[in-house]
């Protein structure tokens, strides 16, 4: 009988109030899209199952309940994060522009132990708005910004539409699970033990 692991994953989505953020999130896992704008959301988290190369594996995606515009979303929000997926309005310039600080703030409150080789995600949304006549960011800007953050993959999606927004997810788990396995080899490294004649005569601090 071979023995499957249950992998579960943190993901956190980050970007400007408005974005779609919750939005993509519905669509994903409840597959439902609401016109209606609902700052607040009673869960922190929502969470979906995917079997991934024969691995069972939970995605755990967190969320803001709106707080992203007035104030810190606090250390739990970051802490033990496998994956960042930031988001902005291809409608919206403002939203492109501060992905510049959200990526830095995540950075700042996550603290990963390797910050350029931490995986992200960019998420262009509301690409249906006006047949994307109303776009004032192009797919190519989007694209350098991300190549100039060593190659972040960028998915353009709509949540109304529900377009892009399982193969965004896919590729959100697929990249989470491999920093988590990244992980688990550097936890071993660290800990394996010291040899004998290596701990004599170390300094003390
Ligand atoms: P958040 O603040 O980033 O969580 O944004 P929300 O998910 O609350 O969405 C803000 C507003 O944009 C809501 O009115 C949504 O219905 C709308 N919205 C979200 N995604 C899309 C999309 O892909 N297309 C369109 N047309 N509207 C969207
Ligand atoms: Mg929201």
């Amino acid at each position: 009988m071979s023995s499957r692991r249950r992998t579960l994953l943190k993901v956190i989505v980050l970007g400007d109030s408005g974005v779609g953020k919750t939005s993509l999130m519905n669509q994903y896992v409840h597959k439902k899209f609401s016109q209606q704008y609902k700052a607040t959301i009673g869960a922190d988290f929502v969470t979906k199952e995917l079997l991934i190369d024969d691995r069972l594996v939970t995605l755990q995606i967190w969320d803001t309940a709106g707080q992203e515009r007035f104030q810190s979303l606090g250390v739990a929000f970051y802490r033990g994060a496998d994956c960042c997926v930031l988001a902005y309005d291809v409608n919206v310039m403002r939203s492109f522009d501060t992905l510049d600080n959200w990526h830095e703030e995540f950075l700042r409150q996550a603290n990963p132990s390797n910050p350029r080789t931490f995986p992200f995600i960019l998420l262009g949304n509301k690409i249906d708005i006006d047949g994307g006549n109303s776009r004032v960011v192009s797919e190519k800007k989007a694209k350098d910004w991300c190549a100039s953050k060593v190659n972040i993959p960028y998915f353009e999606t709509s949540a109304k539409e529900d377009y892009n927004v399982d193969a965004a997810f896919l590729s959100i788990a697929k990249t989470a699970l491999a920093n988590e396995h990244d992980q688990d080899i550097y936890f071993q490294a660290v800990h394996d033990p010291v040899p004998e004649t290596e701990q004599k005569g170390g300094c003390a601090c």
